[in-house]
């Protein structure tokens, strides 16, 4: 198996290719057919395994696709505008959401679509400034991404695409209320509104009932 047996648009191929991946890690060969086609996701996967590419290169090959990439705009016109995201990624710290945001960058070059990141910490204008620039899918630890919002920087009314990565980390480090409100904000679904990911290396009860809440009619993948 190759990136090319997999349907992806050409740009997105091409930094898949720039990144050096040639042949897909076994949760990216499964993951990516299925969140192309639209489908929720429960996937049991350790760290190491790929996790990060096998949700975001479908993601952005989606909100390519779908031609959710706004025209082009001067950094100027951005400016101190609040931001609707249309992909979200929660992540458990600030080093997991720094490096799907690096793995972001790697995979939206070149195709207008810009990630952002948020996390706790001294940096709070550093990363207003950043959204002020514009993004379309923002990572973010639970508790800063509240903060961003309760400023009126980020609204969640756009997003499509949701990520809960390291869900059982989120919740041994106690953010499964964080969590529950940023979900309450987002699109309720009727079916279509809103695609919903979820990554765990573990399945315990409380994993079980948080993929109940959260998903719809998902496929469960344990690799
Ligand atoms: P992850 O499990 O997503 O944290 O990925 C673990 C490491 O494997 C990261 O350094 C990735 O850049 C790398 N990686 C992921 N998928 C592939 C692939 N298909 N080919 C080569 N390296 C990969």
């Amino acid at each position: 198996t190759s990136f090319d047996d997999v349907q992806l648009t050409e740009i997105i191929r091409n930094n898949v290719a720039l990144a050096r991946y040639d042949k897909p890690t076994p949760v990216q060969k499964y993951a990516i057919p299925i969140i192309i086609n639209g489908r929720d996701l429960m996937a049991c996967a350790q760290t190491g395994s790929g996790k990060t590419a096998a949700f975001l290169v479908p993601i952005l090959n989606q909100m390519y696709e779908l031609g959710h990439v706004p025209p082009p705009q001067s950094t100027r016109q951005y400016s101190r505008r609040k931001q609707y995201p249309l992909g979200l990624v929660l992540a458990p710290t600030r080093e997991l959401a720094t490096q799907i945001f690096e793995e972001a960058k790697k995979f939206a070059y070149r195709s207008r679509m810009r990630p952002a990141v948020l996390y706790g910490g001294n940096n709070t204008s550093e990363q207003m400034r950043e959204l002020d620039r514009g993004c379309h899918l923002i990572v973010a630890t639970p508790g800063r991404l509240e903060d961003m919002i309760t400023r009126g920087k980020v609204g969640l009314e756009n997003i499509r695409f949701l990520v809960l990565d390291e869900a059982d980390r989120m919740l041994d480090m106690g953010f499964e209320p964080q969590i529950r409100r940023i979900v309450e904000q987002l699109n309720m679904p009727p079916t279509g509104q809103r695609q919903t990911l979820m990554f765990s290396a573990t399945f315990p009860k409380q994993i079980q009932e948080l993929a109940s809440d959260f998903l719809s009619n998902y496929i469960f993948l344990a690799v």
